[in-house]
C-alpha cells in the first residue's frame, strides 16, 4: 500500500475524533497545524491541490515588517512582522536570508524622507534588526543598483530586509508538521463540515484523485482557505456581507542581467502611489508587483494586459529599456485575501493584518496577514481554537522551534541547493547511488533528476505541477526551459507513483496547458 493510500485508509477508519482539523495547505494553514502539533494535539490537514498551491507560492518572496504599513502608520503590524521576521531568519537559516535593498532618489526631497523612514524601520526590529540603514552617494547607488536608470538620480538609501524561497518555505513546513506527528494529504478537499446539535464536529472530504468521501471527527475545524475562505463560511451556512476583498499581484522574472548586483532594487511609491521591488532571486531578477482588485477566487489565476503594461512601463522607466518578450521568463499572479473593514476603495489601502473568527456552530477561520506573519497566525489561531474544541491548555513553543532542514552555515551554497538545509547530503545520496539522477533537468534550471525522485517519496509530490512549480521552482523561473524539462519530469515521476501511461501524458499535457500562462507573448 502506498503511504498516500495508508494516510487515507487512517483517516477513513478513525473513530476517535481529531483534536483539530485545518482545512487549507497555504502558508496559514500550515502555521497552524505546526502550531496545533507542536502543542500536542492530534491534527490533520486537507489541502484541495498541492501545498502551497495558492497564493502562498507566488508571493514576492519577501520576509519583511512591510515599509509601505509603516508609511500608512500601521505600527503594531510592523513590529509583528519585525519581529517574526527575526524568528525566521533564525528558524529557518536555509530558506531566509538578509537582504539589502536600496532605494534610488531621483529628487532630493526623497533622501531625508526615505531615509527618515528606513531608519525608523530598522531600529523597530530592535535586537532582530538586519542592518544599518544609510544614506549613499549617486556613485554608490549606481554600484549596488547596476543598469538602473541615471538621469536624475541623486543617490540612495540602503535597508536590510528579509528574502525567502516562499514555496520551499511551505514544504518545509509541511515537513516540520509530519516530524511532529501530524498529518497531512493533498489532492483532499473539504466538501461539507459536519455537524451535531448546531456545533461542527468535522468535515466531509472528498479524495480527488479517487473521487471518494469520508468523514474526519474533529474536536474543532480551522479555515484556513485563503481566498476561498467564503466558501467554506458557506459550507456553515454564513450568508450576507462578504468578508474579503480579493487582490491581485502579478510578477515577471528577467534575466539577472536586469539587476546585476546582489542588492534588490525597492521603489516606495510608483507614480501611481505603487511599491515596486526589483530583487534577485534564484539567479534571476523578480519584479512586482501590481495590486488589482478582482471578482472572486481562482486556483490559477491570469495575468491581466493592464498589469503587464504597467510592469513594462516601469522596467522601462528604472532600468532604463524595456525586456524583450523572451526576455521575460516566466509570469506569474497571485491573490490576497484581504479582510474588509466596511466600505469600498483601494485594495492596497486594505489592511494586511489577518482577522480570526468564530462561527456559532464553532468554525474558526483565520485570515488576512502576510506570510511573514503566518506563525504568529497560527498561535493566534490555535489559542482560539483550544477553547472552542475544549482541548488541554498549552503554551505555544513555536517562535523558537526549527524548521525542518535546519542547518547552520549553509550561506555560501547556491540557493537551489541551500533551500534543502540538513537533508541535502540525503539527496545527493540518490544521485551518489544512480548517476543518472545527477543530470540536469535543463541548461538553463538549477536542478537535477534527483530533486524529482526526492519529491515525490519524501515530499507528497502528486503531479508534474506540483515537481516543477513548488518541490522546485522551474516554472516561475523559466516557463519554457520547465516546459522542455516537464516529459523527463513526467516520465521520472510515473515510474515513482507507480502510474500507467497514459495517466503519464494526461498530466504531462495538463502541465503543458498551466505552463503556456506563464509565458509572455507580444501584445
Ligand atoms: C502578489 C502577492 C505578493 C505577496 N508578497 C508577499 C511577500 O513578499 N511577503 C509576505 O509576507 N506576504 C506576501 N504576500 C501575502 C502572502 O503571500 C499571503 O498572505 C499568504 O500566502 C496567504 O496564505 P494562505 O494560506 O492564507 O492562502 P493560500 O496560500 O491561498 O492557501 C489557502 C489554501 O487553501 C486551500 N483550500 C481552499 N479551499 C479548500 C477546501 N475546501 N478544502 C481544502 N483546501 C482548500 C487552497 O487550495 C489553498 O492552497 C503576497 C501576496 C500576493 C498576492
Amino acid at each position: 500500500m502506498s503511504e498516500r493510500a495508508e494516510v487515507l485508509r487512517r483517516l477513513g477508519e478513525q473513530r476517535e475524533p481529531w483534536d483539530v482539523v485545518v482545512i487549507g495547505g497555504g502558508a496559514t494553514g500550515l502555521g497552524a497545524a505546526v502550531e496545533a502539533a507542536s502543542r500536542g494535539y492530534r491534527t490533520v490537514l486537507v489541502e484541495r491541490f498541492d501545498f502551497a498551491k495558492g497564493t502562498s507560492s507566488r508571493s514576492t518572496k519577501l520576509v519583511h515588517g512591510g515599509v509601505r504599513y509603516l508609511e500608512q502608520l500601521n505600527i503594531t503590524l510592523v513590529m509583528d512582522a519585525l519581529r517574526e521576521r527575526g524568528h525566521m531568519l533564525r528558524n529557518a537559516p536555509h530558506l531566509v536570508h538578509n537582504l539589502q535593498f536600496v532605494v534610488p532618489a531621483y529628487d532630493y526631497f526623497s533622501l531625508p524622507y526615505y531615509g527618515f523612514g528606513l531608519k525608523v524601520y530598522e531600529r523597530m526590529s530592535g535586537r532582530l534588526s538586519l542592518g544599518a540603514s544609510k544614506l549613499l552617494s549617486r556613485k554608490k547607488t549606481l554600484a549596488m543598483l547596476p543598469g538602473v536608470a541615471e538621469a536624475g538620480l541623486r543617490g540612495g538609501i540602503l535597508y536590510h530586509d528579509g528574502q525567502f524561497d516562499d514555496a520551499r518555505y511551505a514544504i518545509s513546513l509541511l515537513r516540520t508538521f509530519l516530524d511532529l506527528g501530524g498529518t497531512a494529504i493533498n489532492y483532499v478537499e473539504a466538501v461539507g463540515l459536519l455537524k451535531r446539535g448546531g456545533k461542527i464536529v468535522g468535515v466531509q472530504a472528498r479524495d480527488c484523485e479517487e473521487d471518494t468521501r469520508f468523514d474526519i471527527q474533529a474536536k474543532v475545524v480551522v479555515n484556513a482557505s485563503g481566498v476561498f475562505t467564503e466558501e467554506v463560511l458557506a459550507m456553515d451556512g454564513a450568508a450576507g456581507e462578504s468578508l474579503l476583498a480579493v487582490s491581485q499581484g502579478t510578477h515577471f522574472v528577467l534575466p539577472h542581467s536586469f539587476l546585476p548586483g546582489d542588492a534588490a532594487l525597492m521603489v516606495p511609491k510608483t507614480a501611481d502611489g505603487r511599491v515596486l521591488f526589483a530583487i534577485p532571486w534564484h539567479e534571476s531578477t523578480i519584479v512586482g508587483t501590481t495590486d488589482v482588485p478582482v471578482e472572486g477566487a481562482s486556483a490559477e489565476p491570469r495575468s491581466m494586459a493592464s498589469e503587464r503594461t504597467f510592469l513594462m512601463e516601469h522596467i522601462e522607466r528604472y532600468f532604463g529599456r524595456r525586456p524583450r518578450g523572451e526576455e521575460i521568463r516566466s509570469m506569474w499572479s497571485g491573490l490576497r485575501p484581504l479582510v474588509r473593514k466596511g466600505g469600498g476603495g483601494k485594495t492596497s489601502k486594505l489592511s494586511r493584518d489577518h482577522t480570526i473568527l468564530v462561527s456559532q456552530s464553532g468554525l474558526v477561520t483565520v485570515t488576512g496577514g502576510k506570510w511573514t506573519t503566518y506563525r504568529r497566525m497560527g498561535e493566534d489561531t490555535i489559542n482560539q481554537a483550544a477553547g472552542v474544541g475544549g482541548l488541554k491548555k498549552v503554551a505555544s513553543r513555536t517562535l523558537g522551534l526549527k524548521v525542518h532542514g535546519w542547518t547552520e552555515g549553509s550561506a555560501a551554497m547556491a540557493e537551489a541547493e541551500r533551500v534543502y538545509g540538513s537533508d541535502l547530503p540525503l539527496l545527493q545520496r540518490l544521485s551518489d547511488e544512480d548517476a543518472a539522477l545527477d543530470t540536469l533537468l535543463h541548461p538553463r534550471l538549477p536542478y537535477r533528476l534527483r530533486e524529482v525522485v526526492w519529491a515525490a517519496r519524501y515530499e507528497m509530490a502528486r503531479t508534474v505541477e506540483d515537481v516543477l512549480a513548488r518541490r522546485t521552482r522551474a516554472l516561475f523561473l523559466d516557463a519554457r526551459a520547465a516546459m522542455e524539462a516537464a516529459p523527463v519530469v513526467a516520465g521520472l515521476l510515473a515510474k515513482e507513483l507507480g502510474r500507467s501511461d497514459a495517466w503519464r501524458d494526461r498530466d504531462l499535457q495538463q502541465f503543458l496547458d498551466l505552463a503556456d500562462g506563464y509565458i509572455y507573448r507580444e501584445e
